[in-house]
């Protein structure tokens, strides 16, 4: 398979190259150049396949230049082992709709998922080629403590995490700095998670910084993370559809890498009705839905913090597909965006988005009410980025059977949950002791060069 940047689709990558770059050379996104598809016989061989099966089929066909098929088994065995759910994912009734709990990983995040995997590709990768890397990522809570647990005592590598100080739970931060790993360094920066992303993107683009330090990401922009992702949507549309029915999936979005797995399911042949991209005050994704105007506004802070982004980059490889592939377009757009600070679909194109997919927000006000009531009335215990999804979907006229991902453990954002349930979301026992652990991590102004000089340091 090749792969070609959004922003110059005549150049082609190597698996390994989208790997390890994460971010194209032209600041430009990833994408592979022709999608696999299955027809509907192709899906009904894949449906009697356990979670780890079905895992290690669909990500051999994205990456099988990099590595065998016992390679791709092997390391999503060894992802997985350690699971608090013996298929990977568990599937809850909830009213006449389907919960997919994602969260039964490390750090009770959907992130493990594709994380854990991650962090095996790259041990492989880099002992094969014998290489030596630096992850340098910026995280609004939930992505670097996947990408720290993943990582963490690796060989040939160091990760950097970067996080808005103070914007993050105690929890969500915890997982991340109890970490005692040589090889682990967390960055508190007085900012917001949009100007810790864009740190992120400054660093790739000087190109001797980047170079010096073999720079690498793990931002949900990088293509592994979607492959990764994509198996949950197939592994549950065959634990509760029947044979060529249409459902909906509805899932709580920041950067639009989770629903955009979704797409890319859709593109190989699942059949999936609507994505619904929930989303909380945050909502530039549904004003661009509504309007086709993509304009980032302020970033709020809200009580789903993992989703207080406005600027969803994998959104860019959306419109890239509806635009049909045309790189000189998204180069036009995205110099708009930079100069206008908003770009404008054509009608035509966001009809395309409309066909595929819904968008509604929620505010913190009525997310609140959201975990109160699922307590209430069904006693079962979500999160607010898994309430945002639920509330979402209750003001949506859906018919078909509906999907709706459930991205963090209740525990990770235990006052909320406390607050609006009234009992205490539990830890699982085996993390319980995160609370006694010492928390190491250090304060860094707004300023890129004092990061760089506080990397350039450890490397
Ligand atoms: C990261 C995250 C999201 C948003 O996922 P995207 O892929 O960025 O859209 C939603 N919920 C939780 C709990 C997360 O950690």
């Amino acid at each position: 398979m090749e792969y070609i940047s959004t922003r110059n689709s005549q150049k082609t990558f190597s698996f390994k190259d989208v790997f390890l770059k994460g971010l194209a050379p032209d600041g430009g996104l990833f994408v592979p150049n022709t999608i696999p598809a299955y027809d509907s016989q192709g899906l009904e061989k894949l449906r009697s396949l356990s979670y780890e099966e079905l895992a290690t089929k669909i990500i051999f066909k994205f990456c099988s230049e990099e590595f065998n098929q016992e390679e791709i088994k092997d390391i999503i065995k060894n992802s997985y082992k350690n699971f608090r759910a013996d298929e990977v994912v568990k599937i809850k009734k909830i009213g006449n709709k389907n919960l997919l709990e994602l969260f039964h990983g490390p750090t009770l995040a959907f992130k493990d998922i594709a994380m854990q995997v991650i962090g095996r590709m790259y041990e492989k990768i880099l002992k094969k080629n014998n290489l030596k890397i630096n992850i340098v990522v910026a995280t609004s809570g939930d992505t670097g403590a996947a990408a720290i647990s993943a990582i963490k005592d690796r060989k040939n590598m160091k990760i950097f995490v970067l996080h808005p100080d103070n914007k993050i739970s105690g929890i969500q931060r915890k997982f991340m700095t109890t970490v005692d790993s040589s090889n682990v360094f967390n960055i508190a920066l007085e900012s917001n998670f949009d100007e810790c992303q864009k740190y992120i993107k400054s660093m790739f683009a000087d190109k001797e910084f980047s170079g010096t330090i073999n720079m690498s990401g793990v931002n949900s922009i990088n293509w592994s993370r979607i492959v990764i992702q994509i198996i949950y949507y197939f592994f549950s549309y065959f634990k509760i559809s029947k044979k060529d029915e249409k459902i909906n999936y509805a899932v709580p979005t920041g950067n639009f890498g989770d629903v955009y797995a979704g797409y890319i399911a859709k593109k190989m042949g699942l059949p999936i009705d609507k994505l619904i991209i929930a989303t909380n005050s945050n909502d530039i994704l549904k004003r661009t839905v509504n309007t086709g105007v993509y304009k980032p506004l302020k970033v709020e802070h809200t009580v789903s913090p993992s989703m207080d982004i406005q600027v969803a980059s994998n959104f860019e490889r959306l419109i890239f597909d509806v635009c049909s592939c045309n790189s000189d377009k998204i180069l036009k757009l995205m110099d708009d965006l930079n100069k206008k600070g908003e770009f404008l679909l054509e009608k035509e194109e966001l009809k395309k988005i409309k066909k595929d997919f819904y968008s509604e927000s929620l505010s913190d006000e009525e997310t609140k009410l959201i975990i109160k009531k699922i307590y209430k009335n069904k006693k079962i215990l979500v999160d607010p980025h898994t309430a945002v999804a639920i509330g979402v979907v209750n003001k949506l006229p859906l018919e078909k059977n509906t999907v709706i991902l459930a991205t963090a453990h209740p525990a990770k954002f235990p006052d909320i949950v406390m607050q609006q349930a009234g009992i205490k979301p539990e830890l699982p026992e085996s993390l319980k002791d995160i609370f006694n652990k010492k928390e190491k991590y250090k304060k860094l102004p707004n300023d890129l060069k004092k990061i760089q000089e506080y990397i350039l340091e450890r490397v």
